[in-house]
């Protein structure tokens, strides 16, 4: 049998083992980490639990694939229930809006909260829906770097709507030409946070996000978010995927062109081919530092990063589901902190996720599991615990304030994830949570291809390379990869 290396147990790590072991490859996974999932993965706090990393997921369908790729049931690995309610919304000037998963609903609630007609929402899905079907074969799907890709229908079509796609204006600005409420336009701008970007560069096709809550649904997973790495590690498990933890890669072998194998210290494992699902910069600093870098790809600007606190809170509160936004006053002035002075504004937009609303056991009686996350730039070697320090409080205030209640006594334990962290944990550059960032038109093509086209039989996976970061689109780079090992 051929053999084929993953470096990293990364979601695509995992999703490329899966596949590669159908496509008759024996597969040997090396991940630096004790556990699997990378930046998907969970903390436990005394009788909290926590889930470490993403808290979004939709398009479970992804993960559905893997199941019926292996031909395995996937009723005991992986379950989950669809969110009626997508997000409850909190503005500074007192405004509340609950998003609910249905785009009427949706649509008729909006009416209410903010100064638009239910119609101009359900417009709006609809021109989401559009860009989706338009793009998602050509940007998500398929590898952008091979020519079979252009020569499709699909890719045709797209290119003769290219003027429907807004990939000339930013998000920001199709958003004040769709509706008029400062705070609905707050609203649809987050969406460009869904891969790290800014609303105010990101371009206007990102509007199809949306899409994916609003028409693919919201999903949470039965054991929380984790379940959906370990559901996938088990699965590789039963395959005869081998596993080895506690162990670094630290050279990616490279014979007369060809990728042969990696070097872990001073022992070689020799393989068919090599998979990296190792952020992509340095994948090729330190795993290739003597083969030719591209440079082009390697110095795009970031995604941003988080701050993360893990709060056991002593208190259940009735206003919060399991997606919460409590909104900045001044969006933009956020985002400038963040894309131009590489740092954190006074007032950051809060995102608060608590699975206990619907997993009893992720926090004791009477209290709940908050998550408690605000968008932070990358690591360049800011004074994080500084940075730290005013943004705990800064957000205590906030929180409290729109609450009506004093949080900080209700904090019965606390851990901590920032950009310095999530890099030490992860390996991914400036601890970003997405790779490059889309505050570009062109980022969907400076993305690194999912294989090498310098080196035969090396190929990449996961957030840092096409087609982006995120579940689904790891999820996706692992079914390009295995479609290019088959090919
Ligand atoms: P990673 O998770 O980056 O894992 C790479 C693995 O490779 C790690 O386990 C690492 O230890 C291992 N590794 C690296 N180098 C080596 C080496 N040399 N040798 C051996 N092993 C190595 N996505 C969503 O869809 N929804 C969300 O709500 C969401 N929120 C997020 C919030 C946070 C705080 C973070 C951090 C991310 C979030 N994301 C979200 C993004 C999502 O987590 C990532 O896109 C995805 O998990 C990345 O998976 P990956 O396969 O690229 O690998």
């Amino acid at each position: 049998r051929k053999k084929a290396v993953i470096i990293g147990a990364g979601i695509a790590g995992l999703a490329t083992a899966v596949r590669l072991t159908k496509l008759g490859y024996a597969v040997e996974v090396f991940e630096a980490n004790s556990y699997p999932g990378g930046k998907l993965s969970e903390i436990r706090i005394g009788e909290y639990r926590f889930d470490a990393g993403p808290s979004l997921f939709t398009m479970p369908q992804f993960v559905e694939e893997l199941f019926t790729v292996a031909d395995v049931d996937i009723s005991s690995f992986f379950a989950y229930d669809k969110k009626e309610i997508v997000c409850q919304y909190f503005y500074e000037d007192g405004t509340r809006f609950t998003a609910y998963a249905d785009q009427e609903l949706f649509a008729k609630a909006a009416e209410k909260s903010f100064d638009v007609k239910a119609q101009d929402i359900l417009d709006y899905f609809n021109k989401s829906k559009r860009k989706y079907n338009l793009t998602a074969s050509l940007f998500l799907e398929k590898s952008l770097h091979k020519a079979s890709t252009y020569l499709s229908a699909d890719t045709i079509k797209a290119i003769l709507n290219i003027g429907s796609l807004d990939i000339n204006s930013t998000l920001d600005a199709v958003n004040r030409k769709s509706f008029s409420d400062p705070n609905l336009i707050q609203l649809f701008n987050r969406f460009a946070t869904y891969n790290g970007s800014s609303p105010y560069k990101t371009p206007g096709i990102m509007s199809m996000i949306p899409h994916l809550e609003q028409y693919f649904g919201m999903f949470l997973p039965k054991g929380g978010m984790y379940s959906i790495t370990q559901s996938i590690y088990e699965l590789a498990k039963t395959l005869g995927v081998r596993f080895n933890f506690n162990t670094v890669v630290d050279r990616i072998l490279i014979t007369n062109g060809k990728a042969t194998g990696v070097a872990i210290g001073s022992k070689e494992v020799d393989a068919d081919v090599v998979v990296s699902n190792m952020d992509i910069v340095p994948t090729y600093k330190k795993l290739l530092a003597d083969q030719k870098q591209p440079d082009k790809v390697l110095n795009q600007a970031r995604s941003s990063s988080a701050l993360i606190f893990y709060w056991g809170i002593k208190k259940t509160f009735e206003s919060l589901d399991l997606h919460n936004i409590f909104f900045s006053a001044n969006y933009k002035k956020e985002f400038d902190a963040i894309f131009k002075d590489n740092t954190v504004d006074d007032d950051p937009t809060v995102y608060i996720n608590i699975t206990s609303k619907y997993e009893e056991n992720d926090a004791p009686k009477g209290c709940e599991n908050w998550f408690v996350m605000i968008n932070v730039p990358g690591n360049t070697g800011q004074d994080w615990d500084q940075i730290i320090e005013q943004s705990r409080k800064n957000i205590i205030t906030k929180i409290s304030k729109i609450l009506n209640t004093d949080i900080a006594p209700l904090i019965e334990v606390e851990e901590l994830l920032d950009p310095r962290k999530i890099e030490r944990k992860t390996k991914s550059y400036q601890g970003s949570l997405y790779g490059a960032s889309s505050n570009d038109k062109f980022a969907a093509f400076l993305r690194h291809p999912n294989f090498s086209s310098t080196i035969d039989d090396l190929y990449f996976c996961g957030g840092s390379v096409h087609p982006g970061g995120g579940i689904p689109l790891c999820l996706l780079s692992a079914k390009i990869v295995s479609d290019l090992v088959q090919s």
